[in-house]
This record gives structure tokens, C-alpha cells and sequence, in this order.
């Protein structure tokens, strides 16, 4: 551990200037509080998401993924909501300040800033455990964000990209499973580094009828569409998008229940069903696959033998359970 810093010091050196400036941003880092403006019919989407050591990242994780995953899924939050990202302020709370620790999560952060055009505008810095908390906004054309509730029965549910890598990386990070080597590197990037869904705003805006990310395992995550939107869903394992590894030894529960993912679940009409291949032509890297559609009440996993009713599978993670 090189030479501790103070607090003021921490900010100056390496907080002042992180991502790219925005010219609505009025006042950033260094004042009482930031100032920013929201352009005339824009509105402002809001979110926060905390990342504590040993619960939302394993206490080994590199400082450089910790600073990219904690804006990562932060910026998937707004990806769910179809807005644009503009700011976030930075609740960093260290055990000790080590430049060796400081320095590659700040380099981090702004590259990740940067590369999504988001601006740090302010923060908090403490000592303590280790956690980074990330208030994010974002804009939106007034009217146009996409909520948990809109969905109706008919609506087809499709999810983004492959489900179950981050499960399946964290899983053998914890030695529980051994995974053939290109693809636990696969699975452990899309644990360490979840790529925010942001190319799908313009889909979600025209399309979506409700939307969330996927940050707790599809089945959770669906529930609270479904329960926003009151209605139920049957879903079909056959048709979740996933690798031939979770195929092969029909490990389906890493797709259905394990978290950080972080792909959006949306539902869209049946009416619209031709957008998807028209989207997924021009999109391979976020390829959208139809996974189920929305009914009037009730759960049900089709898994090719017998319809499974949800609500006595396992749910999503739980903190406080
Ligand atoms: P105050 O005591 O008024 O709350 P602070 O001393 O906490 O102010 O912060 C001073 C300035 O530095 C504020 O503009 C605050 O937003 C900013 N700041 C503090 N910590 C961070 C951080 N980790 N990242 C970015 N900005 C920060
Ligand atoms: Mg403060």
C-alpha cells in the first residue's frame, strides 16, 4: 500500500474529472451539491444501486471491475427505463486510501464514463468496508420511459443476449462447477463486466409495453412485471437463449434463477412479433429471443416434460431473507 491520502485529497486527485462533461451540468464535483439543467420536454430518470465487497462482487474482484460493474449496473437500470444516461454522483466508502487501489478504480470509472457519455457530478467519501454506491440519472423525451407495468395478455416476453454466463461464472469462481476453459473466460467476463443494454432504447421506446433488467435471475425479475403489470406468463426453457454448456447438462436454473446478467427482459404486442428478426438482423450482439408471452394470472415454466408452477420454484436473490 502506497502513501494514505485525506478525503479532500482523494476527491482532487482523483474524482474531479471523471467521464465527459455535459453541457447541462452547471456545476459539478467540488461545490455543496451539483447543479444540472433538464432540457425543455426531457425528463429526468433517476436510480441508485450500491455494490458492497463479499456481497455483490467477490472480495477479490480487481479494482478496475468493481468500478466498471458498479456503473454498469447502474446504467442497466436506465437501460430497462429506455433513457439516456447524463450523470451520477459517487458514494465511495474505502477501508483505507491506497493510490495502488484508487488509481486503476478511477481509470476504470472514467473509461466506463466516457464510454457512455455520462459525467461524475458530485459524491460522498468515507472510510469504512468497502462499498461503492452510484446514483445515476438519465434523460428521457417526456412520456417516453418504459415501466415494470403495461404488460398485457398476448404480449410476447423477450429477453436480450444469453442468460446464465454470470451465474455460471460465479458459480465456478466458487469452485462449484468446472467449465471448459474459453468459456469459463466467457462466463467469468460476463460476471465481472455486464455490458448495459443501452442499444435497445430506441426498440423499448417503440415497442416495449413494460420492460426491467435482469439483474436477480429471469424468473424474479418476470415476477415483477408480472406483478406491476398483474398478469401471469408461461415461459418455455426450451426457448431460453443460453450456452450449449447449460444445454448439454440441462443446467437450465442458472438461466432461469441466477443474477447478474444483467439483459432486459421486455414484453412487446404479438402484433409487433416481425420487429424482432427485423432488430436482431441488424443487432447480432444484442439479439433478442422470445422466451414466453404474458397471460391473464398465474406462473407456469414450460420445460418440454411438465409446466412447472412458479411461485414454488426458488425466487431471485434476496437480501434480507
Ligand atoms: P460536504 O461536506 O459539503 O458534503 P464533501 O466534502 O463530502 O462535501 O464533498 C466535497 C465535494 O466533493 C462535493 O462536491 C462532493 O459532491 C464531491 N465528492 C465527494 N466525494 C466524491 C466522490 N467520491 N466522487 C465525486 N465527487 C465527490
Ligand atoms: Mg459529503
Amino acid at each position: 500500500m502506497t502513501k494514505a491520502r485525506d478525503e479532500f485529497s482523494i476527491i482532487s486527485r482523483y474524482f474531479s474529472a471523471i467521464g465527459d462533461a455535459d453541457p447541462n451540468t452547471l456545476l459539478s464535483v467540488g461545490d455543496d451539491a451539483a447543479v444540472v439543467d433538464i432540457p425543455a420536454q426531457m425528463q429526468l430518470v433517476v436510480s441508485t444501486d450500491t455494490l458492497i465487497s463479499g456481497i455483490h462482487f467477490p472480495q477479490e474482484t480487481s479494482a478496475a471491475d468493481i468500478a466498471y460493474k458498479a456503473l454498469a449496473v447502474n446504467l442497466s437500470d436506465l437501460a430497462a427505463m429506455a433513457a439516456d444516461p447524463a450523470w451520477f454522483l459517487l458514494s465511495l466508502t474505502l477501508p483505507h486510501s491506497d493510490d495502488d487501489w484508487l488509481r486503476p478504480f478511477a481509470d476504470s470509472l472514467n473509461q466506463t464514463a466516457q464510454q457512455y457519455g455520462l459525467e461524475l457530478i458530485g459524491g460522498d467519501t468515507c472510510r469504512g468496508s468497502l462499498s461503492v454506491g452510484i446514483q445515476i440519472g438519465g434523460l428521457v423525451p417526456a412520456g417516453q420511459y418504459i415501466t415494470r407495468k403495461g404488460a398485457s395478455p398476448g404480449d410476447l416476453i423477450l429477453v436480450s443476449g444469453e442468460l446464465g454466463n454470470a451465474g455460471l461464472g460465479l458459480a465456478s469462481i466458487q469452485h462449484k462447477i468446472e467449465l471448459p476453459e474459453a468459456l469459463d473466460a466467457t462466463c467469468r467476463q460476463a460476471l465481472n463486466r455486464p455490458r448495459p443494454r443501452l442499444q435497445l432504447q430506441s426498440f423499448l421506446r417503440q415497442f416495449a409495453s413494460a420492460a426491467i433488467d435482469i439483474s436477480d435471475g429471469l424468473q424474479a425479475d418476470l415476477a415483477h412485471i408480472l406483478k406491476s403489470s398483474n398478469c401471469g406468463a408461461t415461459v418455455y426453457q426450451d426457448q431460453l437463449p443460453v450456452n450449449q454448456w447449460i444445454q448439454q447438462q440441462a443446467a437450465y436454473e442458472y438461466a432461469l434463477n441466477a443474477g447478474d446478467d444483467y439483459e432486459i427482459c421486455c414484453c412487446i404486442a404479438a402484433a409487433n412479433e416481425t420487429q424482432i428478426g427485423r432488430w436482431n438482423q441488424d443487432h447480432p450482439d444484442c439479439r433478442l429471443s422470445v422466451v414466453g408471452h404474458i397471460t391473464d394470472s398465474g406462473y407456469l415454466l414450460d420445460n418440454g416434460e411438465s409446466d412447472v408452477d412458479l411461485a414454488t420454484v426458488a425466487a431471485g436473490y434476496q437480501h434480507f431473507d
